[in-house]
């Protein structure tokens, strides 16, 4: 054996010990579908009971977006992750905290949000997605309220908002009465899951398809819940959190996800990693380097930003209207290939053989795993020590020079 031969193999040993124990991470990033078109959509959570200026909002967002179409005629979406009620404040401080007390979105008070989130719907620029009953696990909270003389307050205003509560009570999916939390009982959640779905389907007319879990904790009971009440797909940010630390914060996540990634009964995993929050000082370029760098590595860009941004005080609140218009506008300048889709038709083109939004041959979906290869953070120190850091980028380099000496076929959505 000549020494160059043994020292390849000596490399290429390990590099397989450095790789060896991502090799779930190595599979899950080569079965991850690779888009051939950029896909966006706009992910809002929290929606839900409030005052009628909630509604006026959602109906100038819808118009908006009515407006921003791609090269199908579609409009750019919103999804809405609703939450169903909120707690009747005084008539739970008039039980000294004892029982829970609730507000429906079906009662008359929240009709003109309830008609403006249908009227988008009907116009394709709203998804309704499930984001809980309430925003916390009710018993969570009476628990805490009993000895928080802040909790109470924030009880007793009737315009007090889920947004308000401590970080670890906006969990809906674990018992955070005492920290570190513990995990609620199956027969609860299948009971508390299966509620939300009936009063979901009175107000929409059909159980939820797509679930977003409050702050991404849920746990494998959770999941399964949801699969067995019509829920296909589940999004979240990547990372699966199943508790609350001691001081409040998310536990370590569990488990890393990737997209179309397969979970409970027929449910398939959407990664939302792109985050746009113009309350927060987010602006519209980045969306667009987030769309862009989506689009390199042939993934959808699900942009995540929540109801705050848009019911804050009038200013900040046009401010962040124009924003998302800036930025949706500006996405389909940059990219006018780019398609707007729902999750949940998202998730159909993977049951779909050779669905034109996706890239089949295996030469263009070795580059692209590549690239993921390159921006994945778990991989970043086995790829570092063992030189393919440095190999990889020429790997690409000759692959997308042979890729585009070849035609490109035309694709469509
Ligand atoms: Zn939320």
């Amino acid at each position: 054996m000549s020494t160059f031969a043994f020292f390849v193999l000596i490399w290429l040993a390990l590099t397989a010990a450095l790789l060896a124990p991502q090799a779930r991470v190595l599979r899950a990033l080569w079965r991850e579908p690779v888009f051939a078109r950029p896909v966006v959509i706009i992910e809002s959570d929290d929606w839900g009971p409030g005052p009628a200026s909630d509604a006026l909002m959602l109906r100038r967002i819808a118009e908006q977006l009515a407006d921003i179409c791609d090269r199908e005629g579609r409009p750019a979406l919103m999804t809405l992750g609703v939450v169903l009620g909120k707690p009747d404040g005084a008539a739970i401080l008039a039980d000294d905290c004892q029982r829970y007390h609730r507000r429906l979105l079906d009662e008359d008070a929240y009709a003109p949000i309830v008609e403006a989130m249908r009227a988008g719907c009907n116009k394709g620029v709203f998804s309704v997605q499930r984001h809980g009953l309430e925003h916390f696990w009710p018993a969570s909270l009476l628990g805490r309220a009993r000895d928080d003389l802040e909790l109470r307050r924030w009880l007793a205003d009737p315009d007090a908002r889920s947004e308000r509560l401590p970080s670890a009570l906006q969990s809906r999916w674990v018992d955070s009465t005492v920290l570190p939390s513990s995990a609620l009982p199956d027969a609860e959640i299948e009971a508390a899951v299966r509620e939300e779905g009936e009063v979901f389907e009175r107000i929409f007319g059909e159980r939820p398809k797509v679930a977003v879990p409050n702050t991404f904790v849920w746990s494998a009971a959770v999941e399964r819940a949801w699969a067995a009440d019509g829920v296909r797909c589940v999004v979240s940010c990547g990372r699966q959190y199943e508790g609350r630390s001691a001081d409040g914060g998310l536990m370590p996540p569990t488990r890393e996800l990737f997209n179309a990634q397969h979970g409970f009964g027929d449910i398939r995993y959407l990664v939302r990693d792109v985050y746009f929050e113009p309350v927060r000082g987010h602006r519209a370029e980045q969306v667009w380097q987030g769309v862009a760098e989506r689009t390199a590595l042939g993934r959808p860009a699900l942009i995540e930003t929540h109801r705050e941004s848009f019911i804050a005080a009038q200013e900040p609140a046009e401010q962040a209207l124009n924003e998302l218009v800036s930025a949706l506008r500006g996405v389909v300048r940059r990219h006018p290939s780019v398609c707007f889709l729902s999750p949940a038709a998202l998730v159909d083109t993977f049951g779909v053989q050779y669905s034109p939004l996706l890239h089949h041959g295996a030469a263009l979906r070795l580059t692209f795993f590549l690239r993921r290869l390159l921006a994945s953070a778990v991989l970043s120190r086995a790829l570092k020590l063992s030189g393919l850091r440095f190999l990889i980028p020429l790997l690409i380099r000759v692959l997308t020079t042979v890729e585009s000496a070849q035609d490109t076929r035309r694709v469509g959505c």
